[in-house]
């Protein structure tokens, strides 16, 4: 049974957030995770422009101290979207992830972007799974020597809910990786749309596309590797068939195998302003559940499960699933326990501080 460790979000002038922060991440073993000299990913999503729920970075600020103090060099990190927004390629996600705080004067290290300039700065990893045996993964990512995922725990229109396996496989992807994840055949050029450019012939890997007044794929040599879908500034070439939210459901956490690839990481999670959408959006519904706590864990199975149970027992029903009638939440972590990546049970531990002993 993995151990999930666990803060409600009661403060004293003592004790406030920040450092209850602090204490959850060394109960949760970061001292005998983290070493001297290594590069630690700290992998977090930083929130689309407009968007007001994603993770503050004060908490990251906490965590990068800490990695410090054992003589560990942190850097934030997330990969490009594969939808067009203000996160698609590396010039528009930093200025957006310094527009919403997480620059080094707040959060006292560097941010890399993933995947690179346009998403394709990726490295394939091999991973035994169902649907996934080679895995796109940005290379800052594939690269470090160890992993600090902080997520914010919240709703997703697809997969249910948004917990560390969402953060970390399909956030982790390259933008070609992303497109695997979701769709299950080849993209189709919009000859409207097209502005016969030449990027994606440029690097078709297969030399399958030729542009004349528009891109036109030759199928037979297509090998659906995405990568044109990942250049095209226009939204020209679009992605294939929407995978089923199952089927979804199970290669994020066959990219989160990927991602993770056995080096040491520590995840923790922040179940505040559990809005219903994913951060992706520009903007944030209300709350579908109260501000419950941080939860951290060497297990993100038994951490995303616990994040679930806690926002189920405090709401008395599924905020989720109410939102989005056809997304399915319960294969992603099903999946995940099957292919190793953890356990769906697990023992709650509250941490120790001043403020919790009076509740022990
Ligand atoms: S990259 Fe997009 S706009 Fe350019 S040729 Fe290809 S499909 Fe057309
Ligand atoms: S999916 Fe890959 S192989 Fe197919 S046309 Fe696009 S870049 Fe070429």
């Amino acid at each position: 049974m993995s151990i999930v460790w666990f803060t409600d979000l009661s403060v004293s002038p003592e004790m406030n957030l920040l450092q209850k922060f602090r204490v959850l991440l060394h109960e949760a073993g970061l001292e005998g995770i983290f070493k001297a000299g290594q590069l630690v990913a700290i992998k977090l999503h930083f929130g689309e422009l407009g968007n007001l729920a994603y993770l503050r970075p004060n908490y990251v600020r906490v965590a990068v101290d800490e990695l410090k103090k054992l003589g560990a060099k942190p850097f934030l990190t997330d990969a490009n979207t594969l939808y067009t927004g203000t996160r698609s390629n590396a010039v528009d996600h930093l200025l957006t992830a310094f527009q919403n705080g997480f620059v080094p004067e707040v959060v006292g290290g560097p941010v890399i972007i993933a995947d690179g300039l346009r998403g394709t700065d990726e490295m394939e990893i091999s991973v035994d799974g169902v649907y996934v045996k080679r895995a796109k993964i940005g290379a800052a990512v594939a690269l470090a020597d160890a992993l600090l995922v902080l997520t914010h725990f919240k709703g997703h229109e697809q997969v249910g809910f948004g917990g560390a396996l969402k953060n970390l496989g399909m956030g982790s992807a390259s933008r070609a990786g992303k497109l695997h994840q979701h769709s299950t055949s080849k993209p189709k050029p919009n000859k409207d749309k097209c502005t016969s450019c030449g990027m994606c012939a440029r690097f078709c890997p297969t030399g399958a596309i030729t542009v004349v007044e528009y891109a036109v794929i030759d199928y037979d040599r297509c090998q659906g590797c995405g990568q044109c879908v990942a250049l095209c500034q226009v939204g020209a070439m679009e992605p294939g068939e929407e995978a089923s939210v199952e089927i979804l459901a199970r290669k994020i956490a066959e990219y989160a195998k990927a991602a993770w690839n056995g080096r040491p990481a520590l995840f923790a999670s922040f179940v505040v302003q559990v809005s219903p959408d994913c951060d992706c959006w520009g903007m944030n519904r209300p709350p579908v559940a109260p501000d419950l706590g941080i939860l951290a864990s060497s297990d993100p199975v038994a951490l995303d499960q616990a994040c679930m149970d806690l926002v189920l027992s405090a709401v008395g029903h599924d905020p989720f699933l109410r939102a989005h009638p056809r997304a399915s939440w319960e294969e992603q972590l099903a999946h995940a326990e099957r292919i190793g990546l953890g356990s769906r049970s697990y023992e709650l531990r509250r941490i120790l501080t001043g403020l919790d002993r009076h509740k022990v």
